[in-house]
């Protein structure tokens, strides 16, 4: 087994299969967020990434894709009723946003969960070199940190958790909640999204575990665990350029004019997932238009819903709830050529996306709860003409940043239908002063920018990153 001095492990290798022309199945890089910021770094080290590769069959052997090596993490159905859609998703998802669906406590999840990680921490402990920086994603993962220091005392291990991570009288609820605690100490830096959830991290470790703890650093018996905010973000440079080319500006006035050429085109993109604040954002839109505040005829929504975790229950009702309510008010305030909503379920690829973006006149991202919320910064970074407004939750991770958006909390129905109206009405002047200053706050907090500091500050020796620069 080749060993290597960066390792990442993830729930999913950041790879899909597609046909060769020969009929054989190939490997290509997934276009991934986190891919694409670790890539330049991951190639320039023999570093390997560590994850499932999607199906239950018996794991494909794959020796490296695009320069970098992958080791794969095999699942059986089992494994993924319980451990991705049980704990991690029916489980830790609800919780960790608000419980705004009731979570799901199961002794069979969490035995999966606890099998499940332990499997990811021997292979990383497998392909780890002797002092190697090893770093963990996200809430599917939690319990490796610990279980990784236990196997190999020697390693740097970093933890990274996209998802929000929740205040004490949340978590408090948990029935495993020492153990994924513990799990978590197991690293020498723990980042998450807004510095909130840092602090929600150190009153916890107080609370359930008694250990001293400011929202930097914890004491574990004799190490000591850093914890910070590094807030993930895109390529800012390869939207912005992605947005500019003609092909995907010929796109966007093909769409337009498709459109009807609206005066204003509303546009919002999410996974189908209850976090995000569809059924609360239709029902302000649906109130907008039966007092006709905002009319058919000059403008429209375009909802982009991607179908996301169709085996679990609660996104299964979800789905039948929002196209209830789309088809309602299609029905109710549509005309013959003119829907009110144009409802999409598919996966875009990113030059589709882009144009969207580009004829969004205000895009609005309205979670209930997201970590980040990558998809309002993309829009951001579009905007290379500095128009466009941003109607952002105050709960999205991004609100943290990105200020000047048109902020509001999607549970006050009527100050999302006033704030929703005041981006359609504002002056262009506003809107563009707005932008200019979110667009130069992503061009230099940019993904790369991300993976820089999190691994500059998990590698406090500076051995690794000398070598690679
Ligand atoms: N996305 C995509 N095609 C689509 C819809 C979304 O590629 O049709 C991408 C989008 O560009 C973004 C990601 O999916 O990078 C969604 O990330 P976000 O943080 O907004 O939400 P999440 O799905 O991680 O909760």
């Amino acid at each position: 087994m080749r060993q290597s001095p960066l390792v990442v492990v993830a729930n999913r290798l950041p790879i899909d299969d597609s046909v060769a022309p020969d009929g054989a199945c190939e490997w290509r890089r997934s276009p991934g967020g986190l891919v694409s910021a670790l890539h330049p770094l991951l190639r320039h080290t023999p570093a390997t990434w560590v994850g499932w590769a999607g199906g239950t069959g018996p794991a494909p052997h794959l020796p490296e894709v695009d320069g970098v090596r992958m080791h794969t993490v095999p699942l059986t159905a089992e494994d993924l009723r319980d451990h991705y859609e049980g704990f991690a998703n029916a489980t830790l998802w609800p919780l960790y946003h608000d419980a705004v669906e009731q979570p799901e406590y199961h002794r069979r999840w969490w035995d999966a969960y606890q099998r499940v990680n332990q499997r990811f921490a021997e292979a990383a402990a497998e392909v780890a070199e002797p002092g190697a920086l090893v770093w963990v994603q996200d809430y599917h993962l939690q319990l490796v940190p610990g279980l990784l220091r236990a196997l190999r005392p020697d390693l740097r291990i970093g933890f990274f958790l996209h998802a929000p991570f929740p205040p004490p009288e949340l978590f408090m609820q948990l029935p495993r909640r020492v153990e994924l605690l513990r799990g978590m100490l197991g690293a020498d830096l723990i980042g998450f999204q807004r510095p909130q959830a840092a602090h929600n991290f150190a009153q916890l470790v107080t609370k359930v575990l008694g250990l001293p703890a400011t929202d930097r650093r914890i004491g574990v018996g004799g190490r000591v665990v850093r914890i910070g905010a590094f807030p993930v973000s895109i390529d800012t440079a390869e939207m912005a350029a992605l947005a500019a080319r003609p092909e995907v500006a010929d796109r966007a006035r093909r769409l337009r004019r498709d459109l009807g050429n609206p005066e204003h085109v509303i546009l919002s993109v999410d996974r189908m997932d209850y976090t995000k604040g569809i059924e609360q954002r239709l029902k302000a839109y649906s109130e907008l238009l039966a007092s006709g505040d905002v009319k058919v005829r000059d403008t429209v929504l375009i909802q982009v819903a991607v179908p996301s975790r169709e085996r679990v229950g609660q996104y299964q009702i979800l789905r039948e709830r929002v196209e209830r309510e789309v088809g309602r008010i299609n029905g109710e305030f549509g005309r013959v050529g003119e829907p009110a909503i144009h409802y999409l379920t598919q996966t875009f690829d990113r030059a589709e996306l882009a144009a969207l973006y580009r004829i969004a006149d205000v895009m609005a991202v309205t979670p209930l709860r997201d970590g980040m919320n990558l998809v309002a910064k993309e829009y951001v970074a579009a905007r290379v003409d500095d128009t466009g407004a941003l109607l952002l939750s105050e709960f999205a991770g991004a609100a943290t940043e990105l200020s000047q958006a048109f902020l509001v909390n999607p549970h006050d129905l009527e100050g999302l239908k006033q704030e929703l109206l005041a981006a359609l009405r504002a002056a262009p002047a506003d809107v563009a002063a707005r932008m200019r200053a979110m667009r130069k706050h992503l061009h230099r907090n940019d993904i790369h920018a991300w993976a820089r500091s999190y691994l500059s500050a998990l590698d406090e020796s500076g051995s690794l990153l000398t070598r690679l620069a």
